[in-house]
């Protein structure tokens, strides 16, 4: 066998594998006493589950719950507006990643601050930013960072290389979220109707499988760590059933081949040298969670936007749009479909709430693969 790519996930979406697990879980369901929603916390996983036609491969008693892990859909439109007010400072460019800057604000998208002479660009990876830093010197670069903990190692060696070669021009506007935190706030929720979790792929490659100790522990809730592909998710369903069957409630890990308990050591050293929990994060369409976020630490305050630009950052508070129930999709209580200005005013390229805005968000992955465009 070449080694190529392809080789590497082709087993991996074999549709006689997937068949033989969707077997396997409709034969389990049937001694299930009740039925389960299972949450998939990670985005990816939604765009796995709505591209590969995996609801319809599930009975009826096992059903989704799609969870906040889009860390561009979860971006509160204050800190938007806040991306939109620095980016039209004078001497700034604004650098950020992927979709951010499609993500409406109250004043509209990064895109529209470009639009109107806006320096902003993004780039793939954060340290991207040496090189614009370089090629201008004059200006300010503010880092834009989001993510979970998936990126957030990226940003502290982004701070680390700044701090290293004493690099005077690059700033950082810091909105990295936390997942276990959010997954505990949903459950908090007495009209939260998750009963288990597929526990999300990269953020556990970072963190380690031990974050999610808590929820089997303290939550009754089971966790099955998945990867990406279809068959990692069939998998991961079916073990999820297999406990519920066993009377079992447990931490597992389907995604052995890249997500240990411990995780990777040497990048959470790094984001702790950097970073501290944040009191409260905002989640759009879940709201304030305490400790969800992280904010760069006192002493390296000398790179904290928040704190140079402070005058001109709007601090009101704003409610998303009345008609947007993503704040019921992202806790189970309604999908998609059943908001009533879905794939009409809101849709990808004029979305409304944040379920709407990247690939990876709920909405946007019903209106992808729903047949709607
Ligand atoms: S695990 Fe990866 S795909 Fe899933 S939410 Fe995190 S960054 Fe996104
Ligand atoms: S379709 Fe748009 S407005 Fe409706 S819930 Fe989804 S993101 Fe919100």
């Amino acid at each position: 066998m070449s080694l190529e790519l392809k080789n590497l996930y082709d087993d991996f979406r074999d549709a006689e594998t997937i068949k033989a697990y969707a077997k396997i879980i409709q034969e389990d369901a049937k001694k299930l006493t009740s039925s389960i929603n299972i949450m998939e916390v990670c985005g990816g996983h939604t765009h796995t589950i709505m591209k590969y036609g995996i609801l319809q491969l599930l009975p009826q008693n096992i059903k989704f719950i799609h969870g906040p892990g889009c860390p561009v859909c979860i971006m509160p439109k204050e800190r938007i507006d806040h991306a939109y007010v620095l980016s039209m400072q004078k001497d700034v460019i604004l650098v950020t990643l992927g979709d951010m800057i499609k993500v409406p604000g109250s004043n509209g998208s990064l895109q529209d601050a470009r639009s109107k002479g806006a320096d902003v660009r993004f780039v793939y990876s954060p340290l991207d930013c040496l090189k614009i830093a370089d090629e201008n010197a004059t200006k300010k670069i503010i880092f834009f960072a989001i993510g979970f903990e998936t990126t957030t190692p990226m940003t502290a060696a982004l701070l680390d290389t700044v701090i290293k070669r004493g690099i005077k021009n690059i700033y950082f506007h810091i909105n990295h979220v936390t997942v276990p935190e959010a997954m505990s706030a949903l459950l908090a929720d007495d009209e939260c109707k998750i009963d288990a979790f597929l526990g999300p792929s990269h953020v556990s490659v970072i963190s380690g499988s031990k974050i999610y100790e808590e929820f089997p522990r303290d939550w009754g809730k089971p966790v099955v760590v998945s990867g990406f592909e279809p068959v990692d998710v069939m998998q991961s369903i079916s073990m999820i059933v297999k406990q519920f069957i066993e009377g079992r409630c447990e931490l597992e890990v389907e995604y052995k081949r890249a997500v240990n308990r411990e995780g990777n050591l040497k990048a959470q050293e790094l984001i702790e040298k950097y970073f501290q929990k944040a009191d409260l994060f905002k989640w759009r369409g879940l709201g304030n969670i305490p400790k969800s976020g992280l904010r760069l630490r006192d002493e390296y305050d000398s790179y904290n936007v928040e704190n140079i630009y402070k005058n001109v950052l709007p601090t009101e508070e704003i409610n998303d749009h009345k008609l947007c129930i993503c704040g019921d999709i992202l806790k189970g209580k309604a999908t998609p479909p059943e908001c009533s200005i879905f794939g009409t005013a809101c849709k990808p390229i004029t979305p409304i709430g944040s379920c709407m805005v990247s690939s990876e968000g709920a909405c946007a992955a019903y209106y992808k693969y729903g047949n709607l465009i």
